[in-house]
């Protein structure tokens, strides 16, 4: 991998070439107490002082309502207006954390599992991720404890670590993040001797996620899911605010003989997401959508896609209404009976 630094004082130049080279970029903006990823027209907006954002950047490759075609009858015949990827943007996401950036990877495993799904992976294709390791950390955060780190470069194309005040060591990790920074290298130096494991927050490993896996893979019957999940409301916020929950609805957008179909995102913590036209829900309890949203996460996906579905970003537990705090439910998880 390649090493270069960057001056804090040629950062926003940087972005500002690549925001005018014709690439949407998109980074955290502080608005009304929260910070959130948006589409910037100017540098200046850009806000780095965040643990968290309070959404993830997913959106940039699954947005929240996406139209999927358009339709019109008229006179007997049908119109389509397909999906077109040549008129989706080229994207960069700029100063999102490296748990953010390896959830593009268990998200790609569920849009190419059994076929490739076209929206997703023209998005991907477009988007660039210049990444920021985390040099603060909060209680929520556990990164660690799922095979991640506050300075993991896995799923970043660039990986961006706070030296010091002055500026950023540069980690160039794809030929994508190469393609940003050559025609603007000028505003790049040679990288420092560093030790980049001391300029990274510490998070605390909470349990081993290896033991959890194998004893959530035999727990079906547990009476754990209940007891878990007893104060449950079902809102989804956990969902929505998760970079690697992929759960989508799809609907009809439509107006006489015209419309749109669009998808949008879905939560399996949602009563009625499983509902069958018969009026029979296989998962009709708070405790088996609590205990689907887990097993999914940490059994089917680590099985199936070889990718687990959680990179400990905290986001769930920090947007819960009712404080269920997912790594204290994994750390009790870790140590049930095999056959509780
Ligand atoms: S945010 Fe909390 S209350 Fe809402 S569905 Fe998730 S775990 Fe349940
Ligand atoms: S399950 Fe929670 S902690 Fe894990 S990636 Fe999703 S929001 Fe983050």
């Amino acid at each position: 991998m390649e090493l270069k630094y960057i001056p804090k004082t040629s950062l926003n130049a940087w972005l500002a070439k690549v925001k005018d080279s014709g690439r949407q970029l998109y980074a955290p903006v502080a608005e009304n107490g929260k910070t959130n990823f948006k589409r910037v027209s100017s540098v200046d907006e850009i806000s780095m002082g965040h643990v968290q954002t309070a959404q993830s950047a997913k959106g940039v490759a699954f947005p929240r309502t996406e139209k999927l075609f358009s339709y019109a009858r008229q006179q007997g015949s049908v119109t389509l207006q397909d999906y077109d990827p040549n008129a989706l943007p080229s994207t960069v996401v700029f100063g999102l954390h490296p748990c953010d950036a390896a959830a593009f990877k268990p998200l790609s495993g569920i849009f190419g599992w059994d076929t490739q799904d076209k929206p997703f992976s023209e998005r991907m294709q477009r988007v660039t991720l210049v990444s920021l390791s985390c040099s603060k950390c909060d209680a929520f955060c556990f990164c660690t404890s799922v095979g991640g780190s506050p300075g993991n470069a896995d799923g970043s194309d660039i990986l961006l670590t706070a030296v010091s005040d002055e500026g950023y060591l540069v980690e160039i990790v794809t030929d994508k993040g190469k393609s940003l920074i050559e025609p603007h290298a000028a505003l790049f130096e040679a990288a420092p001797e560093v030790s980049k494991a001391e300029l990274l927050a510490h998070v605390e490993v909470k349990f081993s996620v290896d033991e959890v896996e194998r004893k959530i893979a035999d727990a079906f019957e547990s009476d754990v899911w209940k007891r878990q999940s007893a104060r449950c409301m079902g809102c989804g916020a956990c969902a929505f605010v998760c970079p690697a929950c992929a759960c989508f609805d799809v609907q009809e957008n439509a107006k006489g003989a015209a419309g749109d179909r669009i998808r949008c995102w879905d939560s399996c913590g949602f009563a009625l997401f499983t509902l069958h036209t018969s009026g029979h829900n296989p998962r009709g309890t708070q405790s088996q959508r609590w205990r689907q949203r887990l097993l999914h996460k940490f059994s089917y996906m680590p099985r199936r896609l070889a990718v687990r579905g959680c990179t400990g970003c905290g986001r769930c537990s920090r947007a819960c209404p009712v404080d269920m705090n997912l790594s204290e439910h994994l750390k009790e998880l870790e140590s049930i009976h095999r056959t509780s």
